[in-house]
């Protein structure tokens, strides 16, 4: 049985990420979402709440787990017994970036295979931080994240001032 992990920091889930899980559910056996507890970035979700409205956004597919990892991503792979890593290739933003990511992974975890998604049309522009930034400032993200996303961006941003 192929299991693929699918890393990465989902502060907060939107639907481009949830199309690129249930894609790739239907490939492998089991798909595990890795949240990363610290990326290098500031986040507005802490680790449980990110992984609530991941796990809730997912509930229907039930070959997929939610799980969070803090250590690296080859080493998380290794853990949960993977043999490949899942991401999703929006059209300019994300190959470069991908790409080196991959070679080194593939220098710590040879056995590892990526395989890459490439975005739907429709979620091509999507990004959490364009979502984060919209929601700030009070745009309408209804079709961009499932409903109880959308809730939580709003509750940041009544707490925050966001
Ligand atoms: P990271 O911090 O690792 O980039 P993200 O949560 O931003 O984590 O993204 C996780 C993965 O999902 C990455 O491979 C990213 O390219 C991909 N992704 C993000 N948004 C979309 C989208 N709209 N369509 C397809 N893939 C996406």
């Amino acid at each position: 049985m192929t299991i693929a992990i699918y890393p990465g920091s989902f502060d907060p889930i939107t639907y481009g990420h949830i199309d690129v899980a249930t894609r790739a559910a239907r490939l492998f056996a089991k798909l595990i979402i890795g949240v990363y507890e610290t990326p290098g970035k500031p986040l507005l979700f802490s680790l449980e709440e990110r992984l609530e409205m991941a796990r809730r956004a997912l509930t229907d597919v039930p070959n997929i787990e939610v799980r969070s990892f803090s250590d690296l991503t080859v080493d998380f792979a290794r853990r949960v017994k993977a043999q490949a890593m899942v991401r999703g290739l929006r059209v300019s933003a994300d190959f470069e970036m991908e790409f080196d990511m991959a070679m080194m992974n593939s220098r710590l975890y040879p056995e590892l295979e990526l395989v890459c998604f490439m975005a739907s049309p429709e979620y091509q522009f999507l990004s959490s931080s364009l979502m984060k930034e919209v929601a700030k400032l009070g745009g309408n993200i209804s079709g961009l994240v499932p409903e109880h996303v959308a809730e939580a961006l709003r509750k940041k941003k009544g707490v925050n001032k966001m």
